[in-house]
């Protein structure tokens, strides 16, 4: 099904029906004449409130039942009766004359909902759940209530009131958005907190006199963590809402660029382990372009951007060209994947110490120490690795890691798809096959792997090895040279 479409319709003067007379069109007329529409009731009787209303000529009553007449000339129409077949017949009748209608508790009949709302002073904070569940809204409706206090209100009040001024001072929009997020982030709205109105005009005025400066551009470097936005840092979050320009990899997943701010040009500069989409010159080219003329650049990568990240090569160019940088750590896949398959890195019991490899190609492979991966104690974590694994198998059995070292394949992990996959060295290949694991995905080998068994705790259980067939797996692989 398709999504609402959000509105806030002005219905200043613009005349509204609305039908029913009982407690549910008290409350609607209550709302409509806050926004100053023009009401007209069509019921044949009223509440008292709704009376004393329709006798100070607040509104205009048509005593009766419904009749689709009265709907011509209407903006909107509500119907708020108890009964069905009246609330279908304004339905209907308001389908045919285009006029939106909105049926009190029943979505389906309804061209328009009423949202939840928050509001402070001119500030309106509307909440929806499609219609489907309204106590949903209700809820966060609630929650809105306790975060936002009343300041809202008069700083929505303030800054209304100087936008032109605003305006005229910072014509160039980048300019001005610049210097509201530097006076929001500033100490503006605790003065209006404190009920302090004068200080925080003068403040407003002060920082309207200041001569402006042209902001000089920079780089951050941002980790976006494995998917749940949740990983993502404080500092990341503001790195995002601050940006001109995201430079995102593929492996940024989708919910973590939806935190990101909506006007900043976003550019996919796609990297997979297998096919290099935008050449690393290219990332390089557009992050001077944009620094130098300076806006405020995210490169934005999965996981760390120092681990398997390329982000040194991008500091170095930076550096070599004078654009200022700044770095915030993500959590990379290794120690994120490992907590969503329920697998603690080091554990007294299996493991001293970690390390994170990459198996990228072949080149890669071949200069590893497979005799210091092989040694026990330790806990291995595979970049990159889903088409290596026959090799990582082979190189490390070789070189005399046992056949029973627990392996843990996480695919997706801390996404809604995650999925994980465990089994014993001597059945790697084979079962990642199996399964058909594809990229992204981790490979956690060492003992510590084995408990994903019995602690996982997020997404589906882990998945095992499929039955041993009659040829001993083993004698299928490819031996490395
Ligand atoms: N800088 C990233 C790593 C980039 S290399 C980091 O710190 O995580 C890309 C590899 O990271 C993938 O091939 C995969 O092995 C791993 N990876 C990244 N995100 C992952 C995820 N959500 N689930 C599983 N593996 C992931």
């Amino acid at each position: 099904m398709a999504t609402l479409f959000p509105l806030f319709a002005d219905l200043h003067d613009r005349p509204v029906l609305v039908v029913g007379g009982g407690a549910v069109a008290e409350r609607k007329v209550q709302a409509l004449r806050e926004a100053g529409a023009r009401i007209h009731l069509q019921a044949p009787t009223l509440t008292p409130a709704l009376q004393a209303l329709a006798d100070a000529g607040r509104l205009g009553w048509e005593p009766g039942t419904f009749r689709a007449g009265a709907l011509d000339g209407v903006w909107l129409v509500i119907a708020a009766t108890d009964d069905a077949d009246t609330n279908r017949a304004v339905a209907d009748a308001a389908s045919r004359r285009r006029v939106l209608a909105n049926v009190v508790d029943d979505a389906a009949l309804s061209s328009f909902h009423v949202p939840a709302v928050v509001q402070r002073g001119e500030l309106q904070i509307a909440v929806s759940s499609g219609g489907g569940a309204p106590m949903v809204a209700r809820h966060l409706r609630r929650q809105l209530e306790t975060w936002l206090d009343e300041s809202w209100g008069a700083l929505t009040a303030l800054l209304a009131r100087e936008r032109r001024r605003i305006r005229a001072r910072f014509p160039e929009p980048g300019a001005r958005r610049r210097f509201f997020e530097q006076l929001l982030a500033g100490p503006l709205p605790r003065l209006l907190r404190q009920r302090q109105p004068e200080q925080a005009e003068r403040l407003l005025a002060d920082a309207l006199a200041a001569p402006v400066s042209r902001p000089a551009g920079a780089v951050v470097l941002v980790g976006a963590g494995p998917g749940d936005p949740g990983l993502l840092t404080l500092n990341g979050l503001r790195a995002l809402n601050e940006a001109d320009v995201i430079l995102h990899d593929r492996l940024v997943s989708d919910a973590v660029l939806q935190l990101a701010r909506r006007d900043a040009l976003r550019i996919e500069v796609g990297k997979s382990a297998q096919g290099h989409s935008v050449r690393q010159e290219s990332i390089h080219a557009l992050m001077l372009e944009h620094a130098r003329a300076g806006r405020r650049v995210v490169r934005l990568k999965g996981g760390d951007p120092f681990v398997f990240g390329r982000g040194g090569e991008e500091l170095e160019f930076l550096r070599a060209h004078d654009i200022t940088y700044e770095v915030v750590p993500g959590i990379t896949a290794a120690v994120a994947c490992a907590a969503y398959a329920g697998i603690p890195l080091t554990h007294r019991d299996h493991a001293q110490s970690v390390r994170l490899v990459t198996a990228h190609c072949r080149d890669s492979l071949d200069t590893l120490d497979w005799a210091a991966l092989a040694r026990g104690r330790q806990t291995l974590a595979f970049y990159m690795g889903v088409a290596g694994l026959e090799t990582v198998q082979a190189r490390l059995s070789a070189e005399g890691c046992p056949a029973s070292t627990p392996f843990a394949l996480i695919e997706n992990g801390s996404r809604a798809e995650q999925r994980v996959i465990t089994g014993h060295l001597d059945r790697l290949a084979e079962t990642a096959r199996h399964h058909q694991v594809s990229s992204p995905a981790l490979l956690v080998l060492g003992e510590v792997a084995g408990l994903a068994d019995t602690l996982h705790w997020f997404g589906p259980a882990p998945l095992a090895a499929p039955p041993r067939s009659d040829h001993p797996a083993a004698a299928t692989l490819p031996h490395a040279a």
